[in-house]
């Protein structure tokens, strides 16, 4: 399935999701969903793409060996080919750059394949890097500085994302408490002389700032009331459990740093690779770092109009996706 939910900006960029669903009208629903998600966060970016998602539904019977997936993946790219441009597609949950290389074989429309064959390569370390630079923002909010030195700041999960970031947060001079239900990643967290604990402990923990690299949901109507914490700024997707929560995170005086604004580095890199002079690091570095600008405005859009972080992240894409909808209306 590849669901194409604006064009406005651009063509539709948004990662091919792999998973397997109780039925397709749950993959339908993910799709769409992830599509208008994709929308936004391009958007919140100021990059000129439009949001689309991409699902192979797997079945739990189906014994998925090489050749089959290799079979799905091209019947993926055909999908794709005939959208004819308006849907990009990605990486994402159980896809690799390796099955991007294969799709590659039956379309142009694919994006994230290694640096070598002229991609942008793995997004990760940008998504870091943007989500440093988002946490930087909400701590000068908070403290008045941006600086790092001293800063008690908890990462929970330490994977792709969550690993490069504790490294720069530790070489800023943050003091660090970091937690993964994966127990290998305690060498991480020796060699960055972090502390170590499991993720419920880090959550609750009293610290500066709350890091989430790992899953969605984790702050709810039963964890946000147990923070200790006075920022939030990570890049797990889909952090609150409900739109509500960002409500609740304001009247706890804990400033939330939206999340599809914070891990958009990934996408912004991606951007650079369809500019029409090819990728580069050297543009894609000052692009992913002036998330802290776009930080930094929805943080003021949100004292000036008295809302949550969340609603001025959501007006500023909004008000974006608008202003090229109308441009592009003839007359
Ligand atoms: P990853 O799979 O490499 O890392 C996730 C880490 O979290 C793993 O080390 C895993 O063991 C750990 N983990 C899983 N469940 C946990 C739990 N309950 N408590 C603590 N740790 C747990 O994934 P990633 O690419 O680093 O992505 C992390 C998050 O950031 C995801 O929500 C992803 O959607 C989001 N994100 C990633 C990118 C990117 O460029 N990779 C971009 C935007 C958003």
């Amino acid at each position: 399935m590849v669901a194409v939910h604006s064009t406005a900006r651009g063509p539709a960029l948004g990662g091919c999701r792999m998973w397997t669903y109780d039925d397709s009208r749950s993959a339908v629903r993910d799709v769409l969903r992830l599509s208008r998600a994709m929308t936004f966060k391009a958007a919140v970016a100021g990059l000129p793409l439009g949001g689309g998602k991409g699902v192979i539904m797997l079945r739990p019977e189906l014994q998925m060996d090489a050749s089959r997936r290799e079979d799905v993946l091209l019947d993926f790219a055909d999908t794709v080919a005939s959208l004819e441009g308006r849907y990009l597609t990605a990486e994402d949950v159980g896809t690799s750059d390796a099955d991007m290389a294969v799709i590659a074989r039956g379309t142009d429309h694919v994006t994230g394949l290694a640096e070598a064959s002229g991609g942008s390569g793995d997004p990760s370390p940008w998504t870091a890097l943007g989500v440093e630079a988002g946490l930087r923002v909400a701590c000068e909010r908070v403290w008045g500085t941006t600086s790092l030195e001293g800063r008690r700041i908890a990462v929970i999960g330490l994977g792709r994302v969550g690993g490069h970031l504790a490294r720069l947060l530790a070489e800023g001079g943050a003091e660090l408490l970091v937690a993964d239900i994966d127990q290998g990643k305690r060498a991480l967290a020796d060699e960055l002389g972090a502390a170590w604990t499991d993720p419920d402990t880090a959550l609750r923990a009293e610290v500066d700032v709350l890091a989430p690299c790992a899953l969605g949901g984790v702050l709810d109507d039963r964890t946000v009331p147990e923070l200790r914490c006075r920022a939030i700024a990570g890049a797990a997707n889909n952090q609150l459990a409900t739109e509500g929560i960002a409500d609740l995170l304001s009247s706890r005086g804990i400033l939330w740093a939206p999340d599809f604004v914070a891990n958009a580095g990934g996408i912004i890199n991606i951007a650079v690779e369809l500019e029409p002079e090819g990728y580069d690091r050297a543009r894609a570095e000052p692009a992913v770092r002036a998330i802290a600008d776009t930080m930094r405005q929805i943080f003021d859009d949100a004292a000036t109009i008295g809302a949550t972080p969340l609603t001025a992240a959501m007006e500023l894409s909004r008000r974006r996706v608008a202003e090229a909808t109308a441009a592009s209306k003839p007359g």
